[in-house]
């Protein structure tokens, strides 16, 4: 055995490792859901031996590429393919209500305000009020990921799920984790995220498959209603693609009110 083959394992051991290299990250606002306690609100060195794009560490840290509209390197704004290097101080931003970004690299073409969406499969009570509030949105809870995927990536539809490994595939470009677990709570929280209370338009879509309501004269479906309604309604709308009847009885008060209370932001909680 020769001196050298002898010396160089402890020398491995002693010295930095060949390829480690550190990145400096620091992510804000509601980015900070997504990662442990620890690293939030602050900045953390993370260290990796691997070439990586920033989407993958960015995703590798747990945050979903989705929920992301700008990245800055060492102060400079970058795109999801920018390779990380040994010591880049690393900024991540959400998507932006107010604040003018205009002048800086946008991570794509159009800002997410086509209010249109893809649901995931387990979310389908949050679909039924997003159509309820004249939201177009698409949900089967048959729908398979890479469906639901393609559905988002070729229609524009913002995909919306509590499923961040679905939110990891590169293409969706528009999606957002839903971060309530109840229902009317994620109602709330998307009216919110997306600025959509001046869009809202209760009464237009059906709950039941999404398609949109017009009106319908009562001659035309009496035939299909129980004795009582036939005597106490005149006004119905019909579903265009399901035929489903909606008019003013009991259920629509009782919608009414939730609708007034989701417009008035009671379903929203402030973090
Ligand atoms: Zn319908």
């Amino acid at each position: 055995m020769t001196e050298k083959s002898h010396s160089s394992p402890s020398r491995r051991h002693s010295g930095p490792r060949p390829g480690l290299a550190n990145a400096r990250f620091r992510f804000y606002e509601e980015l900070n859901d997504f990662l442990p306690e620890s690293r939030r609100k602050t900045s953390f060195t993370h260290t990796f031996n691997r070439r990586a794009s920033i989407k993958d560490m960015i995703e590798s840290l747990g945050v979903p590429h989705t929920e992301v509209e700008l990245i800055l390197v060492n102060g400079k704004s970058v795109d999801f393919s920018y390779i990380v290097r040994d010591g880049d101080v690393i900024s991540v931003y959400p998507v932006f209500e107010s604040l003018d970004i205009r002048p800086l690299l946008r991570l794509r073409p159009e800002p997410l305000r086509d209010n249109r969406f893809v649901v995931d499969t387990h979310l389908g009570r949050l679909a039924r009020y997003l159509r309820l509030l004249g939201f177009d949105s698409l949900y089967s809870n048959d729908f398979r990921d890479a469906e639901i995927a393609r559905i988002s990536s070729d229609q524009h539809r913002i995909l919306l799920t509590r499923d961040r490994l679905l939110l990891h595939r590169s293409i969706i470009t528009h999606g957002y984790f839903v971060r309530e677990a109840e229902p009317l709570y994620q109602a709330g929280e998307v009216l919110h995220r997306f600025d959509m209370y001046r869009d809202i338009r209760p009464w237009t879509r059906c709950t039941l498959c999404n398609g949109e309501l017009e009106e319908v004269s009562k001659a035309a479906i009496e035939h299909r209603l129980e004795p009582r309604t036939q005597l106490y309604y005149t006004d119905f709308r019909i579903c265009r693609d399901c035929s489903q009847l909606y008019w003013k009885g009991s259920h629509f008060r009782k919608m009414s009110k939730l609708i007034r209370q989701l417009r008035q932001g009671h379903y929203h909680r402030k973090s």
